[in-house]
């Protein structure tokens, strides 16, 4: 699981979800979520409906990076 803060472009409601596994291979250089992001007001969402925080962005960073060590480690 993987908890990341995100801002709904519908309502610019700020919350944090788990999107499950993330796969950092990028499809439209976004990298994909296991879980559809469902806002607290609106429901489920498209990516293009919401927006990383800059919290979210950080965490998103940090856990690129384990993912990262976790594929060297295995090498
Ligand atoms: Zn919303």
């Amino acid at each position: 699981m993987a908890i990341i803060n995100f801002k709904c472009k519908r309502c610019d409601e700020v919350f944090d979800f788990d999107v499950g596994t993330i796969n950092f291979e990028l499809v439209n250089e976004r990298p994909q979520f296991e879980h559809e992001i469902e806002c607290p007001n609106c429901g489920g969402l498209t990516l293009d409906e919401v927006e990383l925080t800059e919290l979210g962005q950080s965490q998103l960073t940090e856990l690129w990076w384990i993912d990262g060590e976790r594929k060297r480690a295995k090498k």
